[in-house]
């Protein structure tokens, strides 16, 4: 049989390398959100509003009070690879922040329709800027300048993403109902709320009434999670601090007892302050649980891990969601003891109150 002629090998554009690397990076409306939430966080915001329309496709905005982009930076903002967080690749070693490698933003501007109003303490008025391909491109049309126009804002910064995933059909198509994509943006913004208790944080409809994510200022772990899962497991709640020197693990858990059981169990693990899936945390849980609750009955587990850097890759990419790390069995054990130890006493303590 003939073979096959081999063909040249040629370069891409930079236009399709940019649109590959965009779309591995964002991948539907839930992961984008959860780029801008952690930029909104790592500007030291204390409230955060995020307003949606049709799950996230036609419009996704979220507007904080942090710290603001100076102006001077505008033109670069959404170049690849431009991050005001790391200097070098050591630095990534002590990180102390959620991004690192400037590519949220400008991933965004080439799949959907990106504009950005933010004022620093230090301007007088706040100023707009829009984005194309990486580009900073004209406010409006009619303009001709790609500057940066002043208007009025409050100190902070204003995200508006519109018409996401408008220039790559198959990717639109690829995603769910609206529906499912908005439950799935509010479930990025109800765990982040949770890990940052005391950070007001809003998800909402455009034009709905009611917010389906809405804590408050300095509100407690224990507020955020009873808001949203009700106050039967908020009443359960018993709370797990573990430090171990030598494994380089630091945990702290939010775990509901032996009298509550839902049909769902609930499992909400953040590693280094990075929402995480972590199938074998997930197993070990059940395992405990197991022996503890009726069959079919599952719990509410909320688990922050900071682990020594070294030991868990931090150069993870932004999409990927299951993460492994070192002296995973041991550090598991850990927990469950203190946790195990904790029920008990809880338990004790609840019949000593029944029978006084
Ligand atoms: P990274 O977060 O990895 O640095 P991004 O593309 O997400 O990359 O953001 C690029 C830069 O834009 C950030 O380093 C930061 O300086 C700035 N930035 C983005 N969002 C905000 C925000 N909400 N408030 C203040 N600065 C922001
Ligand atoms: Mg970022």
């Amino acid at each position: 049989s003939a073979k096959p002629v081999p063909k040249p090998i040629r370069a891409l554009d930079a236009r399709t390398v940019s649109l590959v690397a965009a779309g591995e990076v964002i991948q539907r409306p839930s992961n984008c959100i959860k780029e801008l939430l952690e930029n909104c966080l790592d500007a030291g915001s204390t409230s955060i509003r995020v307003t949606v329309k049709e799950g996230g496709l036609k419009l996704l905005q979220i507007q904080d009070n942090g710290c603001g982009i100076r102006k001077a930076d505008l033109p670069i903002l959404c170049e690849r690879f431009t991050t005001s967080k790391i200097k070098a690749f050591e630095d990534l070693s002590q990180l102390g922040t959620y991004g690192f490698r400037g590519e949220a933003l400008a991933s965004i501007s080439h799949v959907a329709h990106l504009s950005v109003t933010t004022k620093t303490r230090d301007e007088s008025c706040a100023w707009k800027a829009a984005y194309s391909n990486g580009n900073m491109v004209p406010v409006k049309a009619g303009l001709k300048d790609s500057q940066p126009i002043p208007c009025a804002g409050n100190d902070g910064t204003l995200i508006v993403v519109e018409d996401l995933f408008y220039n790559t059909p198959t990717r639109l198509k690829s995603l769910r109902s609206s529906s499912d994509e908005y439950s799935r943006i509010v479930a990025v913004v109800l765990h982040y709320s949770i890990h940052n208790a005391g950070v007001s944080m809003v998800c909402k409809k455009a034009n709905a009434s009611t917010a389906d994510v809405n804590t408050a200022v300095g509100a407690s772990v224990n507020d955020n999670i009873g808001l949203h899962y009700g106050e039967a497991v908020r009443k359960e709640l018993v709370e797990v601090v573990v430090e171990h020197a030598e494994l380089g693990v630091k945990a702290k858990g939010w775990f509901s007892g032996a009298n509550y059981g839902a049909k769902k169990g609930t499992y909400l693990f953040f590693i280094n302050h990075r929402l995480v899936d972590c199938t074998p945390l997930k197993r070990a849980f059940e395992g405990f649980y197991g022996t503890l609750l009726a069959k079919g009955s599952h719990p509410f587990v909320y688990l922050s891990l900071e682990i020594d850097p070294t030991k868990v890759d931090v150069n993870v990419h932004p999409t990927k969601r299951e993460v492994g790390f070192e002296d995973q069995d041991e550090i598991v054990e850990l927990i469950c003891d203190a946790l195990a130890k904790k029920l008990e006493k809880a338990s004790e303590s609840r019949s000593f109150k029944v029978q006084t």
